[in-house]
Protein backbone atom coordinates (compact mmCIF):
# COMPACT_ATOMS: atom_id res chain seq x y z
CA UNK A 1 0.00 0.00 0.00
CA UNK A 2 3.18 2.50 1.04
CA UNK A 3 4.42 1.42 -2.78
CA UNK A 4 1.12 2.43 -4.07
CA UNK A 5 0.85 6.21 -2.95
CA UNK A 6 4.74 6.81 -3.75
CA UNK A 7 4.12 7.12 -7.38
CA UNK A 8 6.64 7.01 -9.69
CA UNK A 9 7.21 10.04 -12.51
CA UNK A 10 8.86 10.61 -15.85
CA UNK A 11 11.14 8.53 -16.81
CA UNK A 12 10.19 5.90 -13.73
CA UNK A 13 6.73 5.91 -15.10
CA UNK A 14 5.33 2.27 -15.09
CA UNK A 15 3.73 2.99 -18.62
CA UNK A 16 3.63 -0.75 -20.22
CA UNK A 17 5.49 -0.56 -23.14
CA UNK A 18 2.61 -0.37 -26.28
CA UNK A 19 4.12 -3.05 -28.66
CA UNK A 20 6.44 -5.80 -27.64
CA UNK A 21 7.70 -8.22 -30.13
CA UNK A 22 5.45 -11.36 -30.98
CA UNK A 23 6.20 -14.17 -28.34
CA UNK A 24 7.71 -17.06 -31.15
CA UNK A 25 6.64 -20.76 -30.04
CA UNK A 26 7.97 -23.71 -31.92
CA UNK A 27 5.30 -26.56 -32.84
CA UNK A 28 7.21 -28.69 -30.27
CA UNK A 29 6.84 -26.49 -27.26
CA UNK A 30 3.73 -27.90 -26.10
CA UNK A 31 2.09 -24.89 -24.68
CA UNK A 32 -0.60 -25.16 -22.00
CA UNK A 33 -3.28 -22.40 -22.93
CA UNK A 34 -5.58 -20.86 -20.09
CA UNK A 35 -8.17 -20.25 -22.14
CA UNK A 36 -9.16 -21.18 -26.53
CA UNK A 37 -11.66 -19.62 -28.77
CA UNK A 38 -12.51 -19.26 -32.21
CA UNK A 39 -12.15 -15.49 -32.39
CA UNK A 40 -10.05 -13.51 -29.96
CA UNK A 41 -10.84 -9.62 -30.50
CA UNK A 42 -8.58 -7.48 -28.72
CA UNK A 43 -10.31 -4.15 -27.11
CA UNK A 44 -13.84 -3.73 -26.62
CA UNK A 45 -14.77 -0.21 -27.72
CA UNK A 46 -17.09 0.16 -30.93
CA UNK A 47 -14.86 -1.74 -33.33
CA UNK A 48 -14.32 -4.65 -30.73
CA UNK A 49 -17.67 -4.89 -30.06
CA UNK A 50 -18.95 -4.70 -33.77
CA UNK A 51 -16.41 -7.54 -34.53
CA UNK A 52 -17.14 -9.48 -32.00
CA UNK A 53 -21.01 -9.37 -32.82
CA UNK A 54 -20.32 -10.51 -36.10
CA UNK A 55 -18.52 -13.10 -35.42
CA UNK A 56 -20.24 -14.78 -32.82
CA UNK A 57 -23.39 -14.63 -35.16
CA UNK A 58 -21.43 -16.70 -37.54
CA UNK A 59 -21.28 -19.23 -35.05
CA UNK A 60 -17.46 -18.28 -33.78
CA UNK A 61 -17.21 -18.81 -30.19
CA UNK A 62 -15.47 -15.23 -29.34
CA UNK A 63 -13.66 -13.87 -26.39
CA UNK A 64 -12.83 -10.43 -25.74
CA UNK A 65 -10.01 -9.12 -24.04
CA UNK A 66 -10.05 -5.49 -22.65
CA UNK A 67 -7.81 -3.51 -21.29
CA UNK A 68 -9.87 -1.23 -19.22
CA UNK A 69 -13.80 -1.80 -18.88
CA UNK A 70 -14.69 -1.31 -22.42
CA UNK A 71 -16.32 1.86 -24.68
CA UNK A 72 -12.78 2.90 -25.11
CA UNK A 73 -13.04 6.17 -26.69
CA UNK A 74 -15.95 5.12 -28.85
CA UNK A 75 -18.18 5.43 -25.59
CA UNK A 76 -16.94 9.10 -24.58
CA UNK A 77 -17.21 10.30 -28.54
CA UNK A 78 -19.89 12.75 -30.29
CA UNK A 79 -21.61 8.95 -31.46
CA UNK A 80 -21.82 10.47 -35.16
CA UNK A 81 -21.66 7.71 -37.40
CA UNK A 82 -20.86 8.72 -41.11
CA UNK A 83 -22.83 6.54 -43.19
CA UNK A 84 -24.45 7.66 -46.88
CA UNK A 85 -25.69 6.12 -50.12
CA UNK A 86 -29.72 6.71 -49.61
CA UNK A 87 -29.73 5.27 -45.81
CA UNK A 88 -33.72 4.84 -44.20
CA UNK A 89 -32.40 7.76 -42.27
CA UNK A 90 -31.74 9.94 -45.28
CA UNK A 91 -34.77 9.11 -46.96
CA UNK A 92 -37.27 9.95 -44.17
CA UNK A 93 -35.41 13.28 -44.14
CA UNK A 94 -35.63 14.14 -47.86
CA UNK A 95 -32.37 13.75 -48.95
CA UNK A 96 -31.23 11.58 -51.99
CA UNK A 97 -27.50 10.11 -51.75
CA UNK A 98 -25.73 7.28 -53.42
CA UNK A 99 -22.74 4.97 -52.66
CA UNK A 100 -20.98 6.83 -55.72
CA UNK A 101 -21.24 9.86 -54.83
CA UNK A 102 -20.46 9.40 -51.14
CA UNK A 103 -17.43 7.78 -52.77
CA UNK A 104 -16.45 10.33 -54.98
CA UNK A 105 -16.41 12.62 -51.91
CA UNK A 106 -14.44 10.37 -49.47
CA UNK A 107 -12.24 9.80 -52.16
CA UNK A 108 -10.60 13.45 -51.79
CA UNK A 109 -10.88 13.47 -48.01
CA UNK A 110 -8.50 10.47 -47.51
CA UNK A 111 -6.52 11.42 -50.24
CA UNK A 112 -5.83 7.09 -50.87
CA UNK A 113 -5.04 6.55 -47.22
CA UNK A 114 -7.67 4.30 -47.08
CA UNK A 115 -7.30 1.60 -50.02
CA UNK A 116 -10.03 2.15 -52.69
CA UNK A 117 -11.32 -1.34 -52.39
CA UNK A 118 -11.82 -0.76 -48.81
CA UNK A 119 -13.20 2.64 -49.23
CA UNK A 120 -15.66 1.39 -52.22
CA UNK A 121 -17.06 -1.59 -49.67
CA UNK A 122 -17.51 0.63 -47.15
CA UNK A 123 -19.51 3.34 -49.09
CA UNK A 124 -21.39 0.10 -50.89
CA UNK A 125 -22.26 -1.34 -47.61
CA UNK A 126 -23.05 2.14 -45.81
CA UNK A 127 -26.72 1.63 -45.90
CA UNK A 128 -26.45 -1.56 -44.52
CA UNK A 129 -24.38 -0.97 -41.93
CA UNK A 130 -27.14 1.60 -40.44
CA UNK A 131 -29.35 -0.87 -40.37
CA UNK A 132 -27.17 -3.00 -38.63
CA UNK A 133 -26.20 -0.88 -35.88
CA UNK A 134 -30.34 -0.12 -35.56
CA UNK A 135 -30.83 -3.91 -35.43
CA UNK A 136 -28.45 -3.82 -32.39
CA UNK A 137 -30.53 -1.09 -30.43
CA UNK A 138 -28.31 1.79 -32.02
CA UNK A 139 -30.79 4.71 -31.83
CA UNK A 140 -30.61 7.24 -35.20
CA UNK A 141 -33.33 9.61 -36.10
CA UNK A 142 -34.26 11.81 -38.86
CA UNK A 143 -33.53 15.23 -37.80
CA UNK A 144 -32.17 17.41 -40.74
CA UNK A 145 -29.76 20.19 -39.21
CA UNK A 146 -30.45 23.09 -41.77
CA UNK A 147 -27.32 24.96 -41.47
CA UNK A 148 -23.87 23.78 -41.47
CA UNK A 149 -22.56 23.34 -37.83
CA UNK A 150 -19.29 21.36 -36.82
CA UNK A 151 -21.70 19.96 -34.06
CA UNK A 152 -25.31 20.26 -33.70
CA UNK A 153 -27.22 20.76 -30.90
CA UNK A 154 -29.58 18.36 -28.76
CA UNK A 155 -32.53 19.08 -31.58
CA UNK A 156 -30.66 17.88 -34.91
CA UNK A 157 -29.02 14.28 -35.19
CA UNK A 158 -28.08 13.89 -39.12
CA UNK A 159 -26.32 16.94 -40.44
CA UNK A 160 -23.31 17.88 -43.20
CA UNK A 161 -20.44 16.26 -40.72
CA UNK A 162 -17.80 16.95 -43.52
CA UNK A 163 -16.89 19.77 -46.39
CA UNK A 164 -19.43 18.11 -48.70
CA UNK A 165 -21.25 21.36 -49.27
CA UNK A 166 -17.85 23.41 -50.27
CA UNK A 167 -15.50 23.84 -53.27
CA UNK A 168 -13.54 21.91 -54.44
CA UNK A 169 -15.79 18.84 -52.60
CA UNK A 170 -19.15 20.25 -53.89
CA UNK A 171 -17.74 20.36 -57.68
CA UNK A 172 -16.97 16.64 -57.85
CA UNK A 173 -19.71 15.11 -55.60
CA UNK A 174 -23.06 15.86 -55.11
CA UNK A 175 -23.58 17.04 -51.37
CA UNK A 176 -24.95 15.07 -48.88
CA UNK A 177 -25.40 15.08 -45.27
CA UNK A 178 -23.89 12.20 -43.65
CA UNK A 179 -23.37 12.64 -39.96
CA UNK A 180 -25.37 10.07 -38.49
CA UNK A 181 -25.30 11.21 -35.08
CA UNK A 182 -26.94 8.53 -32.24
CA UNK A 183 -29.86 9.49 -30.66
CA UNK A 184 -28.83 11.24 -26.91
CA UNK A 185 -28.38 14.49 -25.59
CA UNK A 186 -24.24 16.23 -25.57
CA UNK A 187 -22.30 13.99 -26.85
CA UNK A 188 -23.74 11.02 -27.07
CA UNK A 189 -21.08 8.10 -27.40
CA UNK A 190 -22.47 6.17 -24.76
CA UNK A 191 -26.03 5.71 -27.26
CA UNK A 192 -23.81 4.33 -29.61
CA UNK A 193 -21.74 2.22 -27.57
CA UNK A 194 -24.30 0.51 -24.43
CA UNK A 195 -26.45 -0.86 -27.19
CA UNK A 196 -23.34 -2.77 -28.71
CA UNK A 197 -22.43 -3.77 -25.39
CA UNK A 198 -25.82 -4.78 -24.44
CA UNK A 199 -26.31 -6.42 -27.36
CA UNK A 200 -22.95 -8.29 -26.77
CA UNK A 201 -24.01 -9.33 -23.45
CA UNK A 202 -27.43 -10.75 -24.50
CA UNK A 203 -25.44 -12.91 -27.25
CA UNK A 204 -23.50 -14.57 -24.35
CA UNK A 205 -20.00 -13.07 -25.96
CA UNK A 206 -17.27 -13.32 -23.15
CA UNK A 207 -15.88 -10.43 -22.10
CA UNK A 208 -12.67 -9.89 -19.83
CA UNK A 209 -12.44 -6.78 -18.20
CA UNK A 210 -8.93 -5.25 -16.41
CA UNK A 211 -6.95 -7.49 -19.37
CA UNK A 212 -4.38 -6.13 -21.08
CA UNK A 213 -3.12 -7.89 -24.13
CA UNK A 214 0.98 -7.90 -23.93
CA UNK A 215 1.77 -9.53 -27.75
CA UNK A 216 0.96 -11.44 -30.19
CA UNK A 217 1.83 -15.66 -29.57
CA UNK A 218 2.65 -16.68 -33.40
CA UNK A 219 4.25 -20.06 -34.45
CA UNK A 220 7.45 -20.14 -36.81
CA UNK A 221 6.13 -18.89 -40.09
CA UNK A 222 4.52 -15.83 -37.85
CA UNK A 223 1.24 -17.44 -38.02
CA UNK A 224 -0.34 -15.90 -35.01
CA UNK A 225 -1.41 -18.45 -32.63
CA UNK A 226 -2.53 -16.17 -29.37
CA UNK A 227 -2.46 -13.50 -27.46
CA UNK A 228 -0.63 -13.21 -24.24
CA UNK A 229 -2.15 -10.86 -21.50
CA UNK A 230 -1.85 -9.76 -18.01
CA UNK A 231 -5.50 -9.51 -15.72
CA UNK A 232 -5.67 -7.53 -13.15
CA UNK A 233 -6.58 -9.77 -10.26
CA UNK A 234 -10.48 -9.78 -9.68
CA UNK A 235 -11.77 -8.16 -6.83
CA UNK A 236 -10.36 -4.68 -5.07
CA UNK A 237 -7.42 -3.97 -7.02
CA UNK A 238 -9.51 -5.02 -10.65
CA UNK A 239 -12.22 -2.35 -8.68
CA UNK A 240 -10.02 0.64 -7.69
CA UNK A 241 -8.38 0.05 -11.29
CA UNK A 242 -11.68 0.81 -13.25
CA UNK A 243 -12.88 3.64 -10.92
CA UNK A 244 -8.76 4.90 -10.96
CA UNK A 245 -9.26 4.92 -14.97
CA UNK A 246 -13.13 5.97 -14.91
CA UNK A 247 -12.30 9.08 -12.65
CA UNK A 248 -9.12 9.82 -15.30
CA UNK A 249 -11.07 9.79 -18.22
CA UNK A 250 -13.87 12.31 -16.46
CA UNK A 251 -10.89 14.49 -15.63
CA UNK A 252 -8.47 14.64 -18.42
CA UNK A 253 -10.09 17.41 -20.32
CA UNK A 254 -9.97 19.84 -17.41
CA UNK A 255 -6.72 18.59 -15.34
CA UNK A 256 -4.09 16.85 -17.69
CA UNK A 257 -2.27 16.55 -14.64
CA UNK A 258 -4.54 14.60 -12.58
CA UNK A 259 -5.61 12.03 -15.04
CA UNK A 260 -1.93 11.67 -15.62
CA UNK A 261 -1.77 11.11 -11.93
CA UNK A 262 -4.78 8.68 -11.98
CA UNK A 263 -3.08 6.71 -14.64
CA UNK A 264 0.03 5.92 -13.52
CA UNK A 265 -1.66 4.41 -9.98
CA UNK A 266 -3.12 2.26 -12.96
CA UNK A 267 -0.11 1.14 -14.23
CA UNK A 268 0.78 0.57 -10.54
CA UNK A 269 -1.81 -1.74 -9.95
CA UNK A 270 -1.24 -3.47 -13.24
CA UNK A 271 2.87 -3.83 -12.66
CA UNK A 272 1.88 -5.25 -9.18
CA UNK A 273 -1.46 -7.14 -8.91
CA UNK A 274 -2.03 -8.67 -12.22
CA UNK A 275 -1.64 -12.40 -13.22
CA UNK A 276 0.92 -12.83 -16.31
CA UNK A 277 1.52 -15.05 -18.75
CA UNK A 278 -1.57 -16.18 -19.13
CA UNK A 279 -2.81 -17.04 -22.93
CA UNK A 280 -5.48 -17.59 -25.04
CA UNK A 281 -5.18 -19.87 -28.49
CA UNK A 282 -7.76 -19.82 -31.51
CA UNK A 283 -8.34 -22.11 -34.00
CA UNK A 284 -7.57 -21.43 -37.92
CA UNK A 285 -10.12 -18.27 -38.01
CA UNK A 286 -9.21 -14.93 -38.63
CA UNK A 287 -8.46 -12.87 -36.54
CA UNK A 288 -11.20 -9.86 -35.53
CA UNK A 289 -9.59 -7.04 -34.26
CA UNK A 290 -10.11 -3.63 -33.48
CA UNK A 291 -8.87 -2.29 -37.20
CA UNK A 292 -10.95 -4.44 -39.24
CA UNK A 293 -14.66 -3.67 -37.91
CA UNK A 294 -17.57 -1.62 -39.25
CA UNK A 295 -17.14 0.94 -37.02
C1 LIG B 1 -14.02 13.24 -27.68
C2 LIG B 1 -14.06 12.40 -28.95
C3 LIG B 1 -15.13 12.53 -29.81
C4 LIG B 1 -15.16 11.76 -30.99
N1 LIG B 1 -16.25 11.85 -31.80
C5 LIG B 1 -16.35 11.06 -32.89
C6 LIG B 1 -17.53 11.04 -33.68
O1 LIG B 1 -18.51 11.71 -33.37
N2 LIG B 1 -17.56 10.25 -34.78
C7 LIG B 1 -16.50 9.46 -35.14
O2 LIG B 1 -16.59 8.77 -36.17
N3 LIG B 1 -15.38 9.43 -34.39
C8 LIG B 1 -15.29 10.18 -33.28
N4 LIG B 1 -14.19 10.13 -32.49
C9 LIG B 1 -13.17 9.14 -32.83
C10 LIG B 1 -13.75 7.77 -32.42
O3 LIG B 1 -14.25 7.84 -31.11
C11 LIG B 1 -12.71 6.67 -32.53
O4 LIG B 1 -12.12 6.70 -33.81
C12 LIG B 1 -13.37 5.31 -32.32
O5 LIG B 1 -14.08 5.30 -31.09
C13 LIG B 1 -12.33 4.20 -32.33
O6 LIG B 1 -13.02 3.01 -32.04
P1 LIG B 1 -12.22 1.72 -31.63
O7 LIG B 1 -13.18 0.67 -31.24
O8 LIG B 1 -11.19 1.43 -32.67
O9 LIG B 1 -11.37 2.20 -30.34
P2 LIG B 1 -11.90 2.45 -28.86
O10 LIG B 1 -13.35 2.76 -28.81
O11 LIG B 1 -10.97 3.45 -28.24
O12 LIG B 1 -11.71 1.03 -28.17
C14 LIG B 1 -10.42 0.49 -27.99
C15 LIG B 1 -10.49 -0.42 -26.77
O13 LIG B 1 -9.30 -1.20 -26.74
C16 LIG B 1 -8.87 -1.35 -25.40
N5 LIG B 1 -7.44 -1.63 -25.46
C17 LIG B 1 -6.44 -0.80 -25.85
N6 LIG B 1 -5.25 -1.46 -25.78
C18 LIG B 1 -5.52 -2.72 -25.35
C19 LIG B 1 -4.72 -3.86 -25.07
N7 LIG B 1 -3.38 -3.85 -25.22
N8 LIG B 1 -5.32 -4.98 -24.63
C20 LIG B 1 -6.67 -5.02 -24.46
N9 LIG B 1 -7.47 -3.96 -24.70
C21 LIG B 1 -6.91 -2.84 -25.15
C22 LIG B 1 -9.23 -0.02 -24.74
O14 LIG B 1 -9.38 -0.18 -23.35
C23 LIG B 1 -10.55 0.33 -25.44
O15 LIG B 1 -11.68 -0.09 -24.70
C24 LIG B 1 -14.11 10.87 -31.30
C25 LIG B 1 -13.05 10.73 -30.42
C26 LIG B 1 -13.02 11.47 -29.24
C27 LIG B 1 -11.88 11.27 -28.27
Amino acid sequence: MFYFFSMPKGKNSLAPNPAEAPLVLSKTDGEKWDDEADVVVVGFGGAGACAALEASSNGARVLVLDRFHGGGATAISGGVYYAGGGTHIQSEAGVTDDADEMFRYLSLEVKGVVSEETLRDFCDTSVDSVTWLEEHGVPFEASLCPYKTSYPTDDYYLYYSGNEGFSPYKDAAKPAPRGHRAKGAGLPGESFYGPLRDSAQRAGIQVEYETRVTRLVVDAQNRVLGVEYRQIEKGLWSQLYRRLNQAGVKVVNYSPQLAANLRERCYQIEANSSAFGRRTAWSSRPVASSTTARW
